[in-house]
């Protein structure tokens, strides 16, 4: 009988860092969409006698991610080179960071979600250290020719490893979500998965539930997606459970496999290189960073509130934490939500018209929210139903022509003529009119049957299309009777 194993897991992950030039040199570090090689020079191509100089803009993004991990800033540490040979790497080594990385022993706090989208448990991930480096440059194999691209090479990378902390593919990737929001946070990583900005090694091993001792990992290289995460180690896990049951134990040494997206399959890359392969040694042409405690309490006191912070805001407002996650997700949604609280004071209203009323209407006319009105196009729409020029049920509808043609609030008011009726004499003149018509209705109310007058105000607003002030309409007509 198999024995009963638990799963390890952790995690390396590799996320670019949103500056406009890239780590040692001012090449645009934008270089999407840019025809190849054209995002270079002979810093980042690794020419003889050229100097690199660190990035101040990337320094800070690290330090601000370092902080949102709750890593501890190092005060002094520097760079390191690390020495392979692969062709997309100009310089033959990567100027990373080894014994002395920018920060280490942090943790990050988050939730597993069950299949309808409810925090079902709530976890922490020990994070070992975050350390700097450059990106390498991409290659495309086309049958035996190989092409390369240096415009990435260069290219900021935070590296960020954890502990073997994670005990499933499920929390590795709700570790890894929550680790790309907190990014997107602090402003340090756009994190967007298409464009590769943000790739994960995961290295899983299986031992004796009850043992303590970590035994040999597979490290699977190269995922650029929460799904492949989430895939290749789901397959893992089985190979090793099946090998496990085969041998009789946990892998021999340390492997290396890659992930292969097509077929779904892990394939044998080599046995895993050690630190001594890579001959790291401190890098001498940049001298070390050094921080003063004054240098990172000033950073701390910059830090936008992070995605938890915001979560547990949401939900004292009286948000649920599906709506929470929509906002803190997407910040063009939180900008609307926010402007619409600012203007009203009240969350409920601002979550009802902003998650219910135009996500909804977002979603019939197949629309992303940038595609929507903007904060200041709802903020208007506010301002009309909170002046009484249109009902807030009319509302509704001028909120969907809005989503529909693009036009503002007070275009399409005019336009449909959805002025509600609140001048007196016209109100007067209606209320008179169902009083005549209603003689069945008025006598039940004189005789203290307080609910006949809802049916006479009815009558009103059918006969005025909707568009009668209710509230004036229920005043007039309790002046007259
Ligand atoms: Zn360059
Ligand atoms: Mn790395």
């Amino acid at each position: 009988m198999s024995p009963n194993l638990e799963v390890i897991i952790g995690l390396e992950v590799h996320a670019q860092m949103s500056t406009k030039t890239k780590m040692f040199c001012g090449c645009d570090n934008d270089a999407f969409g840019k025809a190849p090689n054209t995002t270079v020079c002979p810093i980042c191509m690794g020419h003889p006698g050229t100097l690199p100089a660190p990035n101040a803009a990337a320094i800070e993004k690290a330090m601000k991610a370092s902080v949102a991990l709750g890593c501890s800033i190092n005060e002094e540490n520097h760079f390191d080179r690390k020495h392979y040979f692969y062709p997309d790497l100009p310089m033959g080594f990567q100027i990373s960071q080894y014994d002395f990385p920018l920060s280490s022993n942090g943790s990050v706090t988050y939730d597993v979600l069950d299949a309808s989208g409810n925090v079902s448990d709530t976890k922490v991930c020990g994070i070992t250290r975050l350390h700097m480096e450059n990106d390498a440059g991409k290659l495309t194999h086309r049958g035996s020719t190989t092409l390369c691209d240096f415009n990435r090479a260069g290219t900021p990378l935070m590296e960020i490893v954890t502990e073997p902390d994670l005990r499933s593919a499920a929390e590795a990737v709700a570790f890894a979500q929550e680790l790309r929001r907190m990014l997107i946070a602090v402003g340090s990583s756009e994190a967007d998965m298409f464009k590769g900005m943000m790739r994960f090694d995961a290295s899983i091993s299986l031992r004796e539930k009850g043992t303590t001792k970590l035994n040999p990992r597979s490290e699977i290289k190269n995922l650029n997606s929460f799904k492949a995460l989430e895939k290749a180690l789901q397959y893992e896990e089985k190979r090793l459970r099946k090998l496990w049951d085969e041998t009789g134990g946990p892998l021999k040494g340390d492997i290396t496999v890659g992930w292969q997206d097509d077929i779904e399959k892990t394939r044998m890359l080599r046995e895993k290189e050690t630190a001594d392969d890579y001959r790291y040694f401190p890098e001498p042409d940049i001298p070390p960073l050094r921080f003063t405690k004054k240098d990172i309490e000033d950073l701390k006191k910059t830090m936008p509130a992070l995605p938890r912070e915001l979560k547990e805001q949401y939900i004292e407002l009286g948000l649920t934490e599906q709506q929470a996650f929509q906002l803190i997700d997407q910040a063009s949604l939180r900008e609307i939500f926010e402007a619409v609280r600012n203007k009203t004071g009240d969350a409920k209203r601002a979550s009802s018209l902003v998650l219910t009323q135009l996500l909804g209407f977002l979603n019939t006319a197949e629309k992303d929210v940038s595609e929507g009105p903007d904060a200041s196009a709802i903020v208007e729409l506010v301002e009309k139903i909170d002046d009484g020029t249109i009902s807030a049920n009319a509302g509704k509808d001028v909120l969907q022509k809005m989503v529909e043609s693009g036009k503002n609030a007070s275009a399409i008011i005019a336009e449909e003529g959805m002025q509600q009726i609140s001048d007196d004499s016209a109100i007067e003149e209606l209320v008179k009119k169902a009083i005549d018509a209603n003689p069945k209705a008025i006598e039940d109310y004189k005789s203290g049957k307080e609910a006949a007058l809802g049916a006479i105000v009815g009558f009103v607003m059918k006969e005025s299309k909707g568009q009668a002030n209710p509230a004036k309409v229920n005043e007039m007509l309790r002046k007259k009777l």
